[in-house]
Order: C-alpha cells, then sequence, then structure tokens
C-alpha cells in the first residue's frame, strides 16, 4: 500500500526529491499543498510538473476523509459522519452558537477507555486517526460551517470520539498543522483539548509547551466515585491528576477547565459539590456542568433540574466561575457522548 504523504515531514519530502531528481523547492510546493490547502489529490497540483505530478501519485497516497452524511439537528447542529480511507467511520459536529461556531472532532475510532456512561467507551479503541484525518474534520467542518451558515469556525474542541491524550504524537502534529503557518493559521488559542485525566500525558503537554486550553473531564471529586464511573481513575488518582494540573498550570499559566457531567444520584449532591470546589481551588480555573445526554442501556440519568440549580448555586456562592452546558443535537445523536457511529 502506499504511504499517505502526510505522515512525511518536510525533510523527508526534500530527501524523496533529490533521490528522484527534483528541485529542492519541489518539496516546499507540495509541503504547502497538503497542509495550506488541504490538497487532495497530486493532480490538483497545478505548479508541480507533470511528470513530477506522476512520480509522486507512483509512491504516495493522500488518504483524505469524505463525507458519509450529514445530519442537521433541529437547533442548528450538524453531525457529520466521516469515512476513513480504510472503510472506518468518525464523527465530527458543527455547533453553531451566535456568531460562534465550533467544530467538535475526534481523534480516535472509539476509545479504549469505557467510562460507564459514554456511548463511544461502549466500542472500544478500533485505531488512532493520524494527524491529517483530524486536520481533515477541521477543513470539512469549516467549509460546512461557510457553506450553511455563511460564517468561519471559530472554536475547536477535542471532544468527539476518542482519548486524545493516547494518541498524543497525532493530535499534536495535527494542532501544528491547525494554528501554525504551515498549516491553517488558526488561533491556537481557539483550541480546547478535553481529556478523562492521565497525569503522565497532562505533564508531557506541560513539558512540550502545547499551546491550547486544556479542559479535564472530572466528573467526581471522590475516588471512589470517579473510578466506578471513570475506569481511568484506577491509575491516575485525583492527587496525581491535582499534582499533574498544578504542574500544568506552573509552565503554561493556563487557566484549567473542568467538565463535570451531572449523573442523577452518582455525582449530583451538595457534599460532593463540595469535594469539587476544595478540588478546583488550587489551581485557577472554570467549571463546566454537563448536562447528561443519556446513552440507552447504560442506566444513567440526568440529574433534576432542582439538584442542578443546587449544584450551580453552591459554587456560585463559593466563587467558583461556574457555567452550565445545555445539550446540543440530541434529536440526532451528536450530542457529548453520543457519537458511536449508529445512525
Ligand atoms: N475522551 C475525552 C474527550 C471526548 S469526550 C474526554 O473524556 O474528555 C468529551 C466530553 O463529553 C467529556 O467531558 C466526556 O466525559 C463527556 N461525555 C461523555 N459522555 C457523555 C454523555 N453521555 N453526556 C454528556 N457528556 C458526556
Ligand atoms: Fe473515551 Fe472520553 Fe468517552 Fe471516556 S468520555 S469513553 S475517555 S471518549
Amino acid at each position: 500500500m502506499k504511504r499517505d504523504i502526510r505522515e512525511l515531514s518536510i525533510e523527508d519530502i526534500g530527501k524523496f526529491c533529490e533521490e528522484h531528481s527534483m528541485r529542492r523547492y519541489v518539496s516546499n510546493q507540495v509541503y504547502s499543498w497538503i497542509w495550506n490547502n488541504a490538497c487532495s489529490s497530486f493532480s490538483d497540483m497545478s505548479n508541480l510538473s507533470k511528470k513530477n505530478r506522476e512520480i509522486f501519485c507512483e509512491h504516495f497516497s493522500i488518504n483524505k476523509i469524505t463525507e458519509d452524511y450529514h445530519e442537521k439537528s433541529n437547533d442548528g447542529t450538524i453531525k457529520i459522519k466521516f469515512k476513513l480511507f480504510d472503510g472506518n467511520f468518525v464523527e465530527g459536529v458543527l455547533i453553531p452558537q451566535d456568531k460562534r461556531m465550533t467544530a467538535c472532532i475526534s481523534s480516535q475510532v472509539g476509545c479504549s477507555l469505557s467510562c460507564k456512561f459514554c456511548a463511544t467507551g461502549t466500542i472500544g479503541r478500533i485505531r488512532n486517526l493520524t494527524a491529517g484525518e483530524i486536520y481533515d474534520q477541521v477543513v470539512a467542518i469549516s467549509d460546512k460551517s461557510k457553506e450553511v451558515y455563511d460564517l468561519p469556525l471559530t472554536n475547536i474542541v477535542f471532544m468527539g470520539m476518542g482519548e486524545p491524550l493516547l494518541n498524543y504524537k497525532n493530535v499534536i502534529r495535527s494542532i501544528h498543522f491547525i494554528t501554525s503557518e504551515e498549516g491553517l493559521q488558526m488561533s491556537y488559542k481557539r483550541v480546547t483539548l478535553s481529556t478523562s485525566g492521565i497525569a503522565k500525558m497532562i505533564r508531557r503537554l506541560a513539558d512540550d509547551k502545547v499551546k491550547v486550553n486544556l479542559a479535564l473531564s472530572l466528573h467526581a471529586a471522590s475516588e471512589e466515585i470517579r473510578n466506578e464511573i471513570m475506569p481511568i481513575g484506577d491509575s491516575n488518582s485525583l492527587d496525581d491528576l491535582r499534582d499533574s494540573l498544578k504542574y500544568y498550570f506552573s509552565k503554561t499559566k493556563n487557566k484549567i477547565t473542568y467538565e463535570y457531567v451531572l449523573l442523577k444520584d452518582v455525582n449530583d449532591s451538595i457534599s460532593e459539590a463540595e469535594k469539587l470546589y476544595k478540588f478546583t481551588k488550587h489551581i485557577p480555573s472554570k467549571v463546566n456542568l454537563i448536562e447528561y445526554n443519556p446513552v440507552e442501556g447504560l442506566g444513567f440519568k440526568k440529574s433534576s433540574q432542582e439538584n442542578t440549580d443546587a449544584f450551580v448555586n453552591f459554587l456560585d456562592n463559593k466563587g467558583i466561575n461556574v457555567g452550565i452546558r445545555r445539550s446540543r443535537g440530541k434529536d440526532i445523536n451528536a450530542a457529548c457522548g453520543q457519537l458511536a457511529n449508529k445512525k
């Protein structure tokens, strides 16, 4: 099988050019076509000679994702199902909110972490996405935003399928091509990476000084409850997570966002709100409470309005910067944690 040219560095492409008696600058042209212009075919690279285009075509592929279908929710949210070159599927979502256009993108086909409340967790991990496939989702959702709403994409969140920190290399590489001059030049301040909490990898993000917003899916600030609903907690204790976030903050000075999905009779009591308050006190942060989107067969319910209000008020009175994220695109299974490749 031919190799995806997007797996190569510019130096590798340069070497290939040399070996095939092409001028060195051809590598820059090709690199710019694939990352600045999201080009999907060598035959479209109009400033390359026909012969050079053919040589590239003989040796490499460009494994673009393609839209399988899309669905529009009655709240305007659009879910796109993407087909990958090997027949796998992932989903991405465009969430319009006034002039704010957010792309919610996937980092893996499925997810290995089996959080008990999440639809993606039920399918297991099939494979990691390549940097190119992650980048392609941004391009496709951005195009959709312009086409349907006549507005450019403003935000990108890694909150689709998969755990981004378990596909670290490709996710970081995709962020490079989404944000840098070598790629789409979107602002890194508009990119949010959401993780279920892998302490070792949060430290690595800090060391690598990756400039994005970090959201931690906390969902419970008592060890027992968290481990019950998020098995990844077994090997990443709350103390360890807190230390890794302190380290992250010390290196990046970036505020942390804690995500907390309110599950009826699981984590929505005032005593749990108090624990959450204590956990978040250590570093500058904000809390996003998330309305739970029920997933059939998983046995969880969303918290009642009464408990939700009491939870919010408790945190608010403590001076925590707290918001509540209403669910979007529920009617088309496009809401958080509902992405599982079913129609
Ligand atoms: N794997 C990463 C990112 C993808 S999940 C993570 O876990 O952070 C994105 C967010 O959706 C996470 O906060 C996740 O806990 C939340 N989520 C999962 N299932 C959900 C559901 N059914 N309803 C609401 N939020 C859900
Ligand atoms: Fe994976 Fe995130 Fe779903 Fe947990 S919530 S199973 S980490 S996608």
